[in-house]
């Protein structure tokens, strides 16, 4: 079972899939969590570079370098996990790729989705998880809590406006993979409704 979580930062991604993850344990899961960009020691190296270099980078050199930490992630922790048999939960995903590089940075979504399928070799998750938040919200939250203020200060908030759009053209397009939830409601009531849509599919 391979799930994963999109949306944009401090909308709870990271908090649901600990969630999950004790929960599926319970359960008797064996349950891995991971993340893009840096699942893997060469996406460490690769997430630096995207996240940190100092100066900007061409919008196709970072299209690729995340398809690259992609490929790697795939191809050596996903499928092998996926194969012995265990869920796999993963923050971000070939849906923050799209939203991201392809809507955000006015690159093509198309081409950005069929770069990351041919990164991925065809994998899609069973299950997307897209919180949904306002940036305003966001924004407050991150403030709050101190972390990545810069970064995000940095951003444009009509950068996000048009992620955050992307994101819902996407699970639009692909209703049953999505499940799109308001991440301004409270913890449990955001979990207790990923909890229903899993229970569907285990
Ligand atoms: O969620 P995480 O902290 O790993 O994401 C860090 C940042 O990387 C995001 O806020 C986003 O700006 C950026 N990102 C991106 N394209 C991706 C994945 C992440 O621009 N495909």
């Amino acid at each position: 079972l391979f799930i994963t979580l999109e949306g944009g930062d401090g909308s709870g991604k990271s908090t649901q899939a600990e969630l999950l993850a004790s929960w599926l344990r319970e359960r008797g899961r064996t349950v891995v969590r991971t993340r893009e960009p840096g699942g893997t020691e060469v996406g460490v190296e690769i997430r630096e570079i995207v996240l940190h270099h100092r100066g900007d980078i061409a919008p196709r050199a970072e299209a690729l370098l995340y398809a690259a930490d992609r490929a790697h992630h795939i191809a050596t922790f996903v499928r092998p996990a996926l194969k012995r048999g265990e869920v796999v939960i993963q923050d971000r995903y070939l849906d923050s790729s799209v939203a991201y590089q392809g809507v955000g940075r006015v690159l093509d979504p198309a081409e950005i989705r069929e770069l990351s399928l041919w990164a991925a070799e065809g994998l899609l998750p069973d299950l997307t998880i897209l919180l949904d938040l306002d940036e305003t919200v966001a924004r407050t939250r991150l403030d709050n809590a101190r972390t990545r203020y810069d970064r995000l200060e940095a951003e444009k908030a009509e950068f996000h406006a048009r992620v955050r759009a992307a994101y819902l053209g996407l699970a639009a397009d692909e209703p049953d993979r999505f499940l799109v939830l308001d991440a301004s409601q409270p913890v449990d009531e955001i979990f207790a409704a990923i909890r229903r849509r899993i229970a569907t599919l285990l």
